[in-house]
């Protein structure tokens, strides 16, 4: 099946915003698919509902978990979503396949400070296998991996706060790996690094064997990473295809 399927997905914010109007989306397995579209297009939003979490609910049980003050996404079904369905990996994405989608789908927020708020850098990467399961010394060690993997083993005993914005990004990627998603999924990866910094994760990112969605703003990282695009203007796709049939439509 295709890692992602979104069939006629439509979301209307709680104050009654139409964020999503009919979107459609497949990518295959192993596919980076950049969504571009201009601020308010919709791209968060639809990124939010790919590991089932609805934004703009405030204070949830579940958002609660994710540990940040703002609104907060929960897991379920919208309500006013219709016949709107996602799966991933052929599984769909509903309350009772919640825990697998949440495994399979890796969330990496544009905000680190969204995805943070251990008191140390290791338990916040650990956070995610314990909450698979694994057993405290499992999660210990599956943290320190990715730390490495991340090349941030020397800051496993840091608060995450005395980072760089740099480092607290790939933290948060690190914690993001340690539940091995098969579909990871990307909120401006870019955004906010400096050069070095940015070619760096750029590199890490490429070098990560799962299926991909990234939304994003950065051009020249899409034409470097990207297979193919997806366009997504007022709450729909717009374009889809290769980078250069469709940033040349532009
Ligand atoms: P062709 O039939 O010319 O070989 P492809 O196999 O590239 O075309 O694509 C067949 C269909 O699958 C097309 O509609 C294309 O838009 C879509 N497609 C191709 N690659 C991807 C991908 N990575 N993600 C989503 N859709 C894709
Ligand atoms: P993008 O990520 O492309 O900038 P968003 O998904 O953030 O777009 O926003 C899509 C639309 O939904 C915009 O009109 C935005 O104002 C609205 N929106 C986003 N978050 C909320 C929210 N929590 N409550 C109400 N409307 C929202």
């Amino acid at each position: 099946p295709a890692s992602v399927l979104v069939r006629g997905l439509t979301y209307r914010y709680p104050d009654g915003r139409q964020a999503l109007r009919g979107v459609d989306l497949e990518i295959r397995p192993g596919a980076t698919v950049a969504l571009l579209g201009p601020n308010g297009a919709g791209k968060s939003t639809l990124l939010l509902h790919l590991n089932g979490l609805l934004p703009g609910r405030r204070g949830s049980e579940e958002g609660r978990e994710f540990g940040h003050g703002h609104d907060l996404p929960t897991f379920g079904r919208s309500r006013d979503a219709g016949q709107a369905s996602i799966w991933i990996d052929g599984l769909p994405v509903d309350d009772r396949h919640a825990p697998e989608i949440r495994r399979r789908v890796g969330l990496l927020f544009q905000d680190p400070d969204d995805q943070l708020f251990s008191p140390s850098v290791i338990e916040d990467v650990a956070f995610g296998p314990l909450n698979l399961g694994k057993r405290k010394a499992e999660a210990r060690r599956i943290a320190l991996e990715c730390l490495g993997r991340v090349d941030l083993a020397d800051a496993a005993d840091r608060p995450p706060h005395h980072l760089s914005f740099g480092e607290r990004k790939r933290a948060c990627l690190a914690g993001v790996l340690a539940c091995e998603p098969t579909v990871l999924v990307l909120d401006e990866p870019t955004a906010n690094l400096d050069p070095r910094s940015r070619r760096n994760f750029i590199a890490l990112i490429r070098s990560l064997p799962a299926t991909k969605l990234i939304a994003t703003h950065d051009l020249e990282f899409v034409l470097e990473l990207c297979d193919r695009v997806a366009l997504l203007d007022e709450g729909r796709i717009v374009a889809e295809g290769p980078p250069e049939q469709v940033m040349g439509d532009e």
